[in-house]
């Protein structure tokens, strides 16, 4: 059985140890050693990273009673070893702040987290209950506030006897003796994992979201440098969307709304004069067949101009573009088909498309008189 150091001192970075077996697994080396300061995954926070006689630890993991660490190669004998400190630190950050805010909206509202995760770049916790948005920045408030109080957090391993008497959260029928993590009378939970010695060390706590989930609540939690890194993040970000509207950082998103309206009234009134210049471009269209060329129109708008001519002419095509980039193309009539047409255009003109009867759109790589000449000898 792997004597687990992190137990003892959760702040221990590098030790010595034997290497009790190593055989080849799935996804590397599995070593056990006789003790370990590396934490298995477990409890919703993720196993340890380090190096073991100079060899890359990519999880740690457990089986029954011992310490499994992945190892990138074999390992034996006396070894030194070394945690990611930084990646064990910020887990317990992660760990200790999902603590402070499961107890406070547990006290507040009675819910119990059902759910945990402790991603890359955030951490969700589910509770069974639904939270409202004044309800959830209060938590967040008194969170904070129990993390600026820098309350000791104990590990506590009580007797059975104890243990009946405790009001604690995550009970379980867990066999063999019970560690209960208290944080003063913010919290007090059943659990296996690693925590900083005093909320102070846990850094900000920030809810960045809240959504339905099954009877009650997904929340996205930022916590400690993760916290501030995502604060350095959405700030930059803010500051960018600030300069370029030439708006204060709290004004961005009126700002926006105003812009949104101003670019909805620029649409109205340019596929109003859009009208009237196709309008304009078609008002001489008559007879069997008329062929339009439109630098610079968008397909939808290339066939809506169709659609304009299809009212005066027999067969109307639009074609869109120039001769560097190629034409986009839609060919509109009220009578024929003009499926055939799109295939002979697209076989002449190198191009791709297909439609309906009495309507056809696609794109050719030809230059615009090549398209004239087709369109011509088509008639
Ligand atoms: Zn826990």
């Amino acid at each position: 059985m792997t004597e687990r150091l992190y137990y003892k001192d959760q702040y221990i970075k590098e030790f010595q140890a034997q290497v009790v077996s190593c055989t080849e697994g799935k996804n590397g080396f599995e070593v056990i050693l006789d003790k370990t300061a590396f934490f298995p995954e477990g409890g919703g926070q993720p196993g340890d990273r380090g190096f073991i006689g100079g060899v890359k630890v990519i999880d740690t993991v457990e089986k029954g009673e011992e310490v499994i660490h992945i190892c990138e190669k074999a390992v034996e004998g006396a070894v030194d070893c070394a945690l990611d400190f930084e990646l064990r630190f910020s887990n317990m950050q992660q760990h200790s702040g999902e603590h402070v805010f499961s107890g406070v909206l547990h006290s507040m509202l009675g819910y119990d987290n059902v759910g945990f995760h402790m991603g890359e770049n955030n951490m969700t916790v589910d509770f069974n209950g639904i939270v409202t948005a004044d309800q959830l920045a209060e938590i967040e408030r008194l969170s904070n506030e129990a993390v600026y109080a820098n309350i000791p957090i104990e590990s506590i391993y009580p007797t059975d006897e104890e243990l009946a008497n405790y009001d604690y959260r995550s009970k379980k029928e867990i066999a063999g003796q019970v560690r209960l993590t208290k944080i003063g009378d913010v919290d007090l939970c059943a659990c296996c994992g690693t925590h900083v010695a005093l909320t102070g060390e846990i850094g900000p706590i920030k809810a960045v979201s809240m959504m339905n989930y099954k009877q009650g609540v997904r929340i996205t939690l930022q916590i400690g440098r993760k916290a501030f890194a995502d604060y350095c993040e959405k700030n930059a970000s803010v500051y960018a969307i600030s300069n370029l509207l030439c708006a204060k950082t709290n004004e961005v998103a009126e700002a926006v709304e105003k812009l949104q309206a101003r670019l909805k009234d620029a649409d109205f009134r340019y596929a109003a004069l859009k009208k009237e210049l196709f309008a304009e471009k078609s008002k001489n269209a008559s007879g069997e067949s008329c062929l339009m060329f439109d630098d610079g129109a968008s397909a939808d708008d290339a066939r809506v101009f169709d659609d304009m001519l299809a009212d005066m002419v027999g067969v109307a095509a639009v074609f869109s573009g120039n001769d560097g980039e190629g034409y986009k193309y839609a060919v509109v009539s009220r009578e024929s088909d003009v499926r055939e047409m799109g295939k002979t255009l697209n076989t002449s003109l190198n191009g791709r498309g297909g439609g309906k009867p009495n309507m056809i759109q696609g794109s050719v790589s030809a230059k615009r008189s090549e398209i004239e000449e087709v369109w011509n000898n088509l008639k």
